[in-house]
């Protein structure tokens, strides 16, 4: 754990057992935190967070005396809490895993869970998940920018990819990158995706934005192919983008701009994002997938009927949800739904993805999976351009 260094300043342990408390309270004390505060049920707690409601981070017990944690949870929901969850408890994977799923349906910032028996280790690395990726933004609060700070960083062009590469567990060379949307703020910072995107839905902004990182993964594509003619760069489109008749007319002229074969794009989308009931996304991914553009199917395993979507879209890549890369190695359920991910994908002539790699375990595992590609930590972090070309070209030199 990286010791000294915490994203939270309060923290609010709920559990009934002082040595949980005791324990989690030092796990705290170790890296730093100001100010923690225990309560011995959900009631005590809601009392306290009623005068603290800005309290950053609840580490949450399940099975309570007066109110247990589900019914907390139900309250934090209902008042909006807007810091983040960590639930730690002794009952089996899958009660915890219902409770996260229930947390996220009250719209919940869950961080992670923990298992007990409780220690100082399982707690900072909780704490540590995500802290790579952390900024002066947090997602769910109130985003602090406005429409036209959005209007502005896209005429600025102060929104811009960062690549993250996938490596083929083959040979250990690179496949290709996505590329992920950063919008560099000039006050707050580094704004992730998470906090902006669904902002940019809501204004009716998002074909911008996608058009702004279409055209810069592109670019960097032109640079990158003649060293790597085969690699792929893969983009992310949201649910609203699906609606655009004229996406697929964009993406070839976008394309042809800048003298990138559409067969090296893979579009990744996210299936609970694409509009239930409607036949034009079908129809705007059939006719990118007839031009060659590759599409791939983003956190599989993750909302809902995601076999008919597989029936329904031509897709040519499946991405087995970080969530489950990550639980795999505890956690019999999202071992199986990782093993059964990829036989039905291998089934399907489908190219395979793990997402959210990030320790030799996993890594070995999904090897022995035959998953085709890693992406995640273990390999890297997504990189600015000019560090992705140095990593993986060597000497800037090389790209024109
Ligand atoms: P995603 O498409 O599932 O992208 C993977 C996310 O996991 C990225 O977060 C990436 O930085 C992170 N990640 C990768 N490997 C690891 C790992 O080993 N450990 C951990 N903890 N995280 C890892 P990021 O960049 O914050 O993006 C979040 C989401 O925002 C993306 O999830 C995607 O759904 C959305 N997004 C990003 N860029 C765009 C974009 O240009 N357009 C649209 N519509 N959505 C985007
Ligand atoms: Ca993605
Ligand atoms: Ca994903």
């Amino acid at each position: 754990m990286s010791s000294g260094s915490t994203p939270f300043d309060s923290i609010l342990i709920v559990d009934d057992d002082p040595l949980v408390c005791a324990i989690a309270q030092a796990a705290f004390d170790k890296i730093g935190v100001q100010q923690v505060e225990t309560a011995a049920d959900g009631r005590q707690a809601l009392e306290y967070l009623t005068s603290n409601p800005h309290t950053a981070f609840i580490l949450c017990d399940l099975n309570m005396p007066n109110m247990d944690g589900l019914q907390f949870l139900r309250h934090l929901g209902d008042r909006k809490y807007a810091g983040e969850i960590g639930i730690v408890s002794g009952e089996d994977a899958a009660i915890i895993n219902s409770a996260r799923l229930m947390a996220s349906k009250y719209g919940l910032n869950i961080r992670g869970t923990v298992a007990k028996p409780l220690d100082v280790e399982k707690i900072h690395s909780l704490i540590d998940k995500g802290l790579s990726e952390a900024s002066a933004v947090t997602p769910g609060t109130s985003p602090g920018f406005s429409r036209n700070d959005l209007v502005f960083a896209l005429v600025n062009r102060d929104i811009k990819p960062v690549f993250q590469p996938k490596i083929c567990t083959r040979n250990g060379e690179l496949f290709g990158a996505e590329a992920l949307a950063r919008w560099t703020h000039p006050d707050l910072g580094s704004i992730p995706p998470a906090s902006f995107i669904p902002f940019a839905e809501q204004e009716g902004l998002i074909d911008a934005v996608t058009g702004a990182i279409v055209r810069e993964t592109l670019g960097a594509l032109a640079k990158w192919s003649p060293l790597h003619p085969s690699m792929k760069m893969a983009v992310n489109l949201s649910g609203d983008v699906l609606t655009n008749v004229e996406l697929p007319e964009l993406m070839l002229s976008l394309c042809r701009e800048c003298a990138v074969d559409p067969a090296q794009v893979v579009l990744e989308v996210t299936e609970s994002r694409i509009i239930n009931d409607s036949a034009l996304p079908i129809e705007i991914l059939a006719r990118l997938r007839m031009n060659r553009f590759e599409l791939s199917v983003d956190d599989f395993g993750t909302g809902y009927s995601n076999i008919d979507r597989l029936r329904e879209f031509p897709f040519t890549e499946l991405k087995i949800d970080q969530g489950f890369v990550r639980d795999a190695a505890q956690d019999a359920f999202a071992e199986k739904c990782v093993r059964a991910s990829a036989d039905l994908g291998r089934a399907l002539g489908l190219r395979l993805v793990a997402e959210g790699v990030e320790t030799a375990d996993e890594y070995d595992y999904m090897r022995s999976l035959d998953i085709d590609l890693i992406q995640g930590h273990y390999f890297s972090k997504p990189l600015a351009f000019d560090l992705f070309t140095e990593k993986y070209f060597q000497s800037r030199a090389e790209v024109a």
